[in-house]
């Protein structure tokens, strides 16, 4: 297949006097545009617009689309972010037009059906977290925390309690403080113990009545379950706070263990990561929360609720803490999360978890005998291996590993990330991929650690842009076509 050039602008390709479609002739009298619009509204030059066919077109979009890496074309192994395959069936089942096309102002009788799918996946998610009262409306993980936190706030101002503080382990992803901050509280870090855990002499010396909420992630961002986390939950009750599970590691858990039964008042779901939402480019997410009885009241509104006469969003509850965005949420990616969940049932969301972790832990074992991985025993769905000896021995770091793994046709994985590993590079194979994916994925990574540094400095070399010079590109982005500047 002849390949276009590989950095071609449609500007560059454009043909003066091509067209994607040819009018018919003019049968009313012409009149000239500045009789129409006022002078203020007439460009000076017609736009500087690429003049193309169709088919020329199509490619050009057709091809850039497979220059870029994707769960349907490679192995993703992107730690912390659960990149699954997305079955196409709950793409499908989303477009029907019964789904697609219904309008967030129809009359409630007539979407009936809607808000019984919606119901239900309350009625999912609040089994799954052990938690009773769910929302649907946050648009992401992180705007889940952050609505949490505003709950949070909200039932501790009704019971004229002042709390200000919101303690964080230091392994947390970094939205847990932002969200925290942003909903009004002060965050204060708690350290982890050498093993990655959390460090409970350190937390108990943070613990007064000045605490809000602990917000932890479990299993954490290392990928290991936090054996204590019981303990914690009643310290951090003893003095009167609240707990909220960072559900974005709930894959390693589903069907396991609940947040609620480990004593979580409050957590969030990310179904674009554990139930199958698409994810990545910028897309819609959604990020439901669940939270205990007592805080039911201030969750956002509308709730979908159940009556005698059908189902209905409820916006009135005097307490709640009002809308966090428009209408109900990210339907489409709670229709899919509804399709996901509905094929699976109870007995297979389990084993969605079982074998998330087993394709982890398969994975480590190979991994463990050429890269150092700190707190790898009793990992879950996903470890963090380190490349700092390599960097060391032989200067190689995390972020050329990662980026010559491109060149094996593998998705970079997750790097410097969680902070408390040097050189961290985070693992998550989830259990979509089979073993002969897994022991590929491993026996590259194995070869890329022997090769000579220089090949490793400037890699990837086979993608459409290699290594850019990641400050530059940055601070400096060149986001506009200049005619003849070469991009
Ligand atoms: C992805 C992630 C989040 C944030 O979720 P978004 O949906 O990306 O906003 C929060 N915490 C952890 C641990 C995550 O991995």
């Amino acid at each position: 297949m002849p390949k276009t050039q590989p950095t071609a602008l449609l500007f560059e390709m454009s043909k003066l006097g091509c067209r994607a479609s040819q009018w018919p002739a003019c049968d009313v009298p012409e009149q000239p545009l500045g009789d129409l619009l006022p002078a203020g509204a007439m460009a000076d030059a017609p736009a500087p617009l690429p003049e193309l066919s169709e088919p020329d077109v199509v490619r050009h979009f057709i091809n850039l689309s497979t220059k870029n890496m994707s769960v349907d074309a490679n192995f993703y192994p992107l730690g912390s972010c659960t990149m699954k395959y997305n079955p196409k069936r709950n793409e499908r089942l989303t477009s029907l037009p019964g789904m697609a096309d219904l309008h967030p102002y129809q009359p409630e009788s007539t979407v009936q059906g809607m808000l019984a799918l919606l119901y239900e996946c309350q009625r999912d998610l609040a089994e799954i977290a052990g938690l009773p009262a769910v929302s649907l409306q946050p648009a992401a993980g992180a705007h889940g925390e952050m609505t949490s936190m505003l709950v949070a706030a909200a039932y501790f101002r009704d019971r004229h309690e002042r709390r200000t503080k919101v303690l964080i382990p230091d392994s947390a992803h970094g939205t847990n403080p932002a969200s925290a901050a942003m909903a009004g509280f002060q965050t204060q870090s708690v350290r982890s113990t050498l093993d990655g855990f959390v460090d409970l002499d350190d937390l108990a010396s943070k613990l007064n009545d000045e605490t809000a909420v602990l917000m932890i992630t479990n299993p954490n961002t290392l990928g290991r379950f936090e054996p204590r986390i019981g303990q914690i939950a009643r310290q951090v009750h003893d003095v009167g706070g609240l707990v909220y599970a960072d559900g974005a590691n709930m894959n390693a858990i589903l069907g396991v263990v609940r947040p609620g039964d480990f004593g979580a008042d409050l957590m969030h779901f990310n179904p674009h990561k554990t139930f199958s939402g698409p994810h990545g480019g910028g897309g819609p997410g959604a990020g439901p929360i669940a939270v205990a009885e007592p805080l039911a009241p201030f969750l956002p509104t509308p709730v979908v609720v159940r009556t005698d006469r059908g189902y209905r969003l409820d916006y009135d509850r005097p307490k709640s803490i009002g809308q966090v965005r428009d209408f109900v949420g990210s339907v489409g990616v709670l229709v899919r999360m509804y399709c996901y969940l509905r094929t699976h049932g109870p007995k297979q969301l389990r084993r969605v978890a079982e074998d998330a972790v087993l394709n982890a832990n398969y994975v480590l074992s190979q991994v463990k005998d050429f890269l150092p991985v700190p707190h790898g025993d009793g990992a879950m769905h996903e470890f963090v291996a380190s490349a700092e000896t390599l960097k060391t021995s032989k200067g190689i770091s995390a972020m050329d590993v990662a980026k010559r793994l491109l060149d094996y046709g593998f998705h970079a994985p997750t790097v410097y990330f969680p902070l408390i590993v040097h050189e961290a590079i985070m693992i998550e194979p989830t259990e979509t991929e089979s073993k002969t994916t897994l022991d590929q994925f491993a026996a590259a990574l194995r070869e890329i650690v022997d090769e000579p540094a220089e090949r490793l400095h400037d890699a990837p070399h086979s993608t459409p842009i290699c290594r850019p010079d990641e400050v530059a590109a940055a601070r400096h982005p060149v986001l506009r076509w200049q005619a003849g500047a070469k991009p």
